[in-house]
């Protein structure tokens, strides 16, 4: 059993491995870009290879696919 628990560092929520948006990149490199500016400006000590879940990676893409 994969016991790989990472911390995602927006929500600070435990999150299994597989839960990192890393694993889902197959998106459009401006929005993943414009994503990452997103996170940012709220997050200012956050980097792009920072874990981050795909709950809160979604929460931001969807901020900009208004
Ligand atoms: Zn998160």
């Amino acid at each position: 059993m994969p016991s790989d628990k990472i911390i995602c560092s927006i929500c600070q929520h435990e999150i299994p491995a597989a839960y990192l948006r890393v694993h889902q990149e197959r998106e459009n490199k401006e929005i993943v870009a414009y994503t990452i500016g997103l996170i940012k400006e709220s997050h200012p000590e956050w980097s792009e290879d920072d874990p981050t879940c795909q709950k809160c990676w979604d929460q931001y893409r969807h901020t900009n696919a208004k």
